[in-house]
């Protein structure tokens, strides 16, 4: 399905590359796995599931920068070996329409919402949480490993509407 009114932000490159250098400098906090089951290891640089047999880096990502009360590193994988960075930006990823949960935050990195697909689309759920024009971008992330696995940003507006402008729009 397409979408208008958000973009999915995988992965940038420039980390996913550092964690390809830094792996071969056997650093502690980054491990090489080779992946024994399908779906087990999510990609959050191409989006897509690695498969039995590929190799994987696991590290520590700090989806939310440090200095907020939401602050927050977490593990994630991205693809040992060089993989295309998801480009279809307008299109929910094909692989990640199960077993994610959503966090909406603000601006200031505060979760403002947060919900579980409970039999909704994505789109759908996504779309839901920027209703809220407080809701600055959405995270995905897994609901049962509660990872990190992309983030979602509203198309337009960065942040919705000026608050002054949606009072006035109200009286
Ligand atoms: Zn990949």
């Amino acid at each position: 399905m397409k979408t208008s009114s958000f973009r999915i932000i995988p992965l940038s490159t420039e980390i996913a590359d550092a964690a390809r250098r830094v792996v071969n400098a056997s650093s502690a906090d980054h491990a090489l796995i080779t992946v024994d089951s399908p779906g087990s290891s999510p990609c959050r640089h191409c989006l897509r599931w690695a498969q039995p047999g590929e190799r994987v880096i696991l590290f520590p990502y700090a989806a939310i920068p440090s200095g907020h009360p939401y602050s927050e590193t977490g593990p994630i994988f991205v693809h040992a070996n060089e993989c295309q960075r998801y480009s279809a930006t307008n299109e929910y990823p094909a692989d990640f329409r199960n077993g994610r949960a959503f966090r909406a935050y603000d601006s200031k990195y505060n979760i403002i919402d947060a919900q579980v697909l409970n039999g909704s689309e994505p789109e759908v759920v996504i779309e839901n949480l920027f209703q809220n024009p407080d809701t600055a971008f959405v995270d995905a992330r897994s609901v049962t490993h509660g990872c990190f696995t992309f983030r979602v940003l509203r198309v337009g507006h960065a942040s919705g509407p000026p608050r002054q402008a949606r009072t006035l729009a109200l009286l």
